[in-house]
Parts: C-alpha cells; sequence; structure tokens
C-alpha cells in the first residue's frame, strides 16, 4: 500500500479514501464527490486492499439456477425486454412439473445450492403458487436454499390476496422461502423510478417490504440498477437508504451493483437510453460500493452477467469479493442480447483462479460449501 499512499494523498478524493483505510466510511457527501471524481484506480486500490484485509485473495460464488417462472407482467417497466402482457402468445408460466423438472435437472447435473425465483407481476398467481412451489422444492432438495420473490412482486401477490406484504412474506417462509433477492430497487428515487418504472412500487414501499423481510427473519441482498437516467445525486440518495435500513435491520448479506442494458426495451426505443454504461463505470461503482457500506454489507457481487467474466474478473480487484451465480437457465438480461453465454461452475472456478484467488463454493447464506 505504501507506494500508492502518496497518490491517494494527492488526489481529490485523498481525504476519503484515507478515512476509507481507517475504517471511517464515506456519507452522502462523500460518496458524491466519489461519484464524481475520475480517480477510478485509486478508488480501486483502496477498495480492492479492503476487501482483500476481510476475505485474503479469495472470492466465492455459488451454483445456483434461476427460475423465471413466469414473463407474464402487467408493470410495463421501461427498462425491461422481458415481459409479456397477459394472453400474450408468448406468454408463459412454468407449472409445478415443470418446476420440479427444472430443479431436479439442475440439482443431478450440477449440485445447485440455491434457487433464485423471479418473474413478472402476473395478476393470476395467488400466494398458493409460491407456496406449492416452494414446499415441493424444499421437501425434495433439501440442501437448495431458495431465494425468492423481489419486493414488488411480493406487492403484487398481497395485492392479489388483497392481504398484507407482511402476512404474505410470513407465509412464504412458512412455505420454504429463505432470502429475498433485491430485485425491483433499481434506483430508490421516486423521480427516477417515475420514469423507468412508474407502475413499480415506489422507494418507500420496496423499503418497507424489505425491513418486513429482515424483520421476519428473511435476510436479503440489496442493489442498484445504475446507468439509466439517474443523477449522480440519485446515487448517493439510494446508498443512503441501503445504508439506513441495514444500520437498523442488519438484513442485507450483499449488495449487487449492476449496469442497465438498453437493447430491446422501451428505454432505448424511445431514444431516452441508448447505451450501456460501460465497464469503467462498473469498476467505479463496485469500489464505491465497497467504500460506502463498508462494514455494513459485508458481500460486495462481481455482476457477471451484464458485464462478462473478464470485467468481473477486474471487480473482483476493485472491491467485489463474490462472483455470483452461474445463473443457469437465466431469461430476463438474456432478452436484451447481453448474455453470450451461459456460466457453468468451472468456468466461474476457471476465471476466479486465473487471478491467483483461491474459490470457495458457497450456499444461499454465504456459508463454505467447499474450496475449490
Ligand atoms: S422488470 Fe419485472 S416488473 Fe418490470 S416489466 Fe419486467 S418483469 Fe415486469
Amino acid at each position: 500500500m505504501s507506494q500508492i499512499t502518496e497518490q491517494i494523498h494527492s488526489s481529490d478524493i485523498g481525504d476519503i479514501l484515507e478515512n476509507s483505510l481507517d475504517g471511517i466510511r464515506p456519507g452522502f457527501e462523500d460518496c458524491i464527490r466519489l461519484l464524481e471524481s475520475d480517480a477510478i484506480h485509486l478508488m480501486g486500490m483502496t477498495a480492492g486492499y479492503i476487501t482483500r484485509q476481510k476475505f485474503g485473495k479469495k472470492a466465492s460464488f455459488v451454483n445456483n439456477i434461476i427460475l423465471n417462472y413466469t414473463n407474464v407482467c402487467i408493470t410495463d417497466c421501461k427498462f425491461c425486454a422481458f415481459y409479456r402482457s397477459p394472453g400474450d402468445d408468448e406468454a408463459y408460466t412454468l407449472s409445478l412439473e415443470n418446476i420440479e423438472a427444472r430443479v431436479k435437472t439442475a440439482w443431478d447435473l450440477y449440485k445447485i445450492r440455491q434457487v433464485l425465483i423471479q418473474g413478472g407481476h402476473n395478476p393470476n398467481l395467488g400466494v398458493e403458487y409460491y407456496e406449492d412451489a416452494f414446499r415441493l422444492i424444499r421437501t425434495k432438495f433439501p440442501k437448495i436454499g431458495i431465494h425468492g420473490l423481489s419486493t414488488s412482486e411480493i406487492d403484487m401477490v398481497a395485492r392479489v390476496e388483497k392481504s398484507s406484504t407482511k402476512e404474505i412474506l410470513s407465509r412464504l417462509k412458512d412455505a420454504g422461502l429463505q432470502s429475498v433477492p433485491g430485485a425491483g430497487a433499481e434506483i430508490l428515487v421516486d423521480s427516477v423510478k417515475k420514469i423507468i418504472s412508474p407502475k413499480k412500487i415506489s422507494s418507500d414501499e420496496w423499503i418497507r417490504i424489505m425491513e418486513e423481510a429482515h424483520q421476519l427473519g428473511l435476510p436479503s441482498s440489496a442493489t442498484m440498477m445504475y446507468g439509466s437516467v439517474e443523477s449522480t445525486h440519485d446515487i448517493a440518495e439510494h446508498f443512503e437508504k441501503i445504508v439506513k435500513l441495514q444500520e437498523k435491520t442488519q438484513g442485507f448479506m450483499a449488495f449487487i451493483p449492476w449496469s442497465f442494458e438498453p437493447n430491446n426495451t422501451l428505454l432505448q426505443k424511445e431514444n431516452i437510453v441508448s447505451y450501456g454504461a460501460g465497464g469503467l463505470k462498473l469498476l467505479k461503482m463496485i469500489a464505491i460500493s465497497r467504500l460506502v457500506l463498508d462494514g455494513l454489507i459485508p458481500h460486495i457481487q462481481s455482476s457477471w452477467l451484464t458485464n462478462g467474466v473478464g470485467m468481473a474478473q477486474l471487480a473482483l480487484q476493485y472491491g467485489a469479493d463474490d462472483f455470483g451465480g452461474t445463473l443457469i437457465g437465466e431469461e430476463v438480461v438474456s432478452c436484451t442480447g447481453a448474455r453470450s453465454t451461459e456460466l457453468t461452475d468451472q468456468r466461474i472456478i476457471d476465471a476466479i483462479q486465473q487471478i491467483g484467488y483461491q474459490v470457495e463454493e458457497r450456499d444461499n447464506f454465504y456459508d463454505t460449501v467447499c474450496m475449490h
């Protein structure tokens, strides 16, 4: 670290990085200064150093599949290329038999440890559909954890059932739900949401449902989708809301910054956003995530899905400690054409070992399954 101490000291964000090295997290104004600075490599060196102090030269991943159980959705987000309206020729909903067959195949082939279950806001699915699916998975495949349903899907189920989100979460937990994905946050600022997802739950509702989940003993991840129409101030506000909730509940296990992919989305068709944010922005967001959330949220994911394996390797040097999942069967981001290939566990293991890191295969709760 000593070679870069002088560079850090003389940079425009030197005071913030020095504080980080002393264990003092950047607050709101410092977060804005980081976002506005071009000293990305210094941020990365600092965030990478902090990360290696905690994890050594080691990165984790989870062997998982995504069950995108339905593409039927009535929420029409402008950043989404996946959904189909009810009645559309390409609309689908997986049956219980289909769900069982997919999970069984993934268990037999890959010994997966997690099923990530996410889909559209389908007004035809009541809570029993999810309860049956979760019970089936947990009963027949007890080693596989269920990481399922974004806060906005939980809100949809509550509306279908004319019930509260708390009641729905409680029923889903009883049926086998173990943790909640952070999807649906996008940017937790309503002026942004009004443009990119006007029919989705508000920022306050996202926070409220996450808090309910945490209080029920359901941990979760938190996400941020950057690169659409948000400002620097909006990103700092997003971080601040995540920090505040985490200080209250300690329920977030991981943070995942991922970049918006415009292809085949309404935001691109309406000429609001033409291009993805790119690799340098990813590294900046990873580094800032580590610095802002240091000591609060333990894991930062590398976000390979939208940025590729090479960028994920770099992200592990810039503050990420977890590669994410194999995500076999992913269909949402694939609809933008952003995803060129599926990753097997061996490809992730190879990618991590290529940078000289040890590989930890983990489960749904970030506990070690085995080392590679
Ligand atoms: S992002 Fe989710 S809620 Fe929005 S349109 Fe796509 S499937 Fe529906």
